[in-house]
């Protein structure tokens, strides 16, 4: 008898992410992507790496080898508490959990906040990999009015918040708008969610990523007991290290270190205590102006290839922080179509309809402008420019 894998039917719900098909094509080497995610690999500090891996492997090759607490290795949770608690409000060691990257905070937080029907709240638009991760939980999504400055809190009913599991945000230089979140607004939605009693999932990974702009308070340090925030080493050491941290009030944590035990056991003791061991004496504080500088110039070359390639139906935001730039078309052209015909011609981005939980505006694309060296922006920006025009005049 043939053998019949019968799916789940959480796996039957699964599709395949529409940026990694995108990938795919992106990959052939004359291809000018914008559409990656990926961080640039010139900020990649390899030589410290190499350093700090030698010095683990000489002074604790035992103990960086064998298994380790699920919680995560206690110094490694006490420097991201301590650089953590530099927002002004004390965030304790014990409320630090250190993932297999912030994505696998993001699976862990559907596991043991998400029933099947549960209201999620979420911006418009959100993060696709977070609303891929909550997906599998069966939420029914909320899609909280958003605009140039994140949620517009003033806009938000007490109907809208009521019953909701958390509200999902992402306050700085968000994935995929590259938008930031203002001072007033972030105190408006910490006493919004307050007063409804819901808990806010801050996501943070590009929060140190500000190309100049003053710094502003995470909405965790405005609410320790009601925001559960989500860090990564991914932007600002790198990506492989798969190294992320959720902070959660205690007794949701203790559910979130059960669900990781059954997920993983724990995150990979190796990379923990490399990066611990690269970070300690303040690495990242000498490291990550050099993230910035190179960022912010890329951003500056985009929005200057923008402006003279664009039609000027076609709008962007100028990010002041992150790796994104989010572009609106015209009402009724389809970034889907677009990038059929700018692969063709070796160009690619992401088109903005997957980021929308609910109601995809097909008028909308990501570029991301951190890989792509200065001459091939203009290039890809230019083939763009010439596809939106020909649309529009068509
Ligand atoms: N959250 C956001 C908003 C992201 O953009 C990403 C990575 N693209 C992640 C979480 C996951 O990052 P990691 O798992 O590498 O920490």
């Amino acid at each position: 008898m043939t053998t019949t894998f019968t799916l789940s039917r959480r796996a039957q719900a699964l599709t395949s992410s529409a940026i990694r098909e995108i990938l795919k094509v992106t990959e052939r080497p004359e291809v000018i992507s914008f559409a990656g995610g990926l961080p640039s690999p010139a900020t990649f500090p390899v030589e410290r790496m190499r350093e700090a891996t030698e010095k683990v492997l000489r002074e604790a090759p035992q103990a960086a080898l064998q298994y380790g607490p699920t919680e995560g290795f206690s110094p490694l949770r006490e420097w991201i508490a301590e650089r953590l608690s530099r927002g002004g409000a004390r965030i304790p060691a014990s409320r630090v959990l250190v993932t297999t990257g912030s994505q696998q905070g993001l699976d862990l937080l559907g596991k043991v906040l998400i029933d099947e029907g549960s209201k999620v709240l979420v911006e418009t638009p959100s993060y696709l990999g977070a609303l891929q991760a909550f997906s599998l939980f069966s939420p029914q999504f909320a899609s909280l009015p958003s605009d140039a400055q994140g949620i517009v809190t003033d806009a938000i009913s007490p109907e809208q918040m009521a019953g909701a599991r958390f509200l999902y945000c992402l306050p700085n230089f968000q994935n995929p708008t590259g938008r930031r979140m203002p001072l007033e607004r972030r105190k408006a939605l910490v006493e919004l969610a307050a007063r409804a009693g819901v808990p806010l999932v801050e996501d943070d990974p590009y929060g140190e990523l500000s190309y100049g702009g003053e710094a502003l308070p995470s909405l965790l340090s405005m609410n320790p007991d009601g925001v559960i925030y989500m860090g990564s080493f991914s932007k600002v050491l790198a990506p492989g290290l798969r190294l992320g941290y959720v902070v959660a009030p205690e007794q949701v944590l203790a559910k979130l270190v059960q669900a990781k035990q059954a997920a993983d056991l724990h995150t990979p003791t190796f990379s923990q205590r490399v990066v611990y061991e690269a970070v300690q004496d303040g690495f990242l504080d000498r490291h990550i102006p050099t993230i910035r500088a190179l960022y912010g110039t890329q951003c500056q070359h985009m929005l200057a290839a923008l402006e003279r390639e664009f039609p000027e139906e076609v709008t962007w935001n100028r990010p002041e922080g992150g790796m994104f730039i989010w572009v609106q078309l015209p009402k009724g052209l389809d970034s889907g179509k677009l990038l059929a015909k700018a692969v063709e011609r070796n160009v690619a981005f992401v088109p903005g309809a997957p980021f929308y939980a609910v109601d995809p505006q097909t008028n909308t694309l990501r570029l991301s402008f951190v890989t792509v060296p200065g001459e091939k922006i203009d290039a890809g920006i230019k083939v763009l420019g010439e596809l939106l025009k020909a649309e529009i005049a068509a």
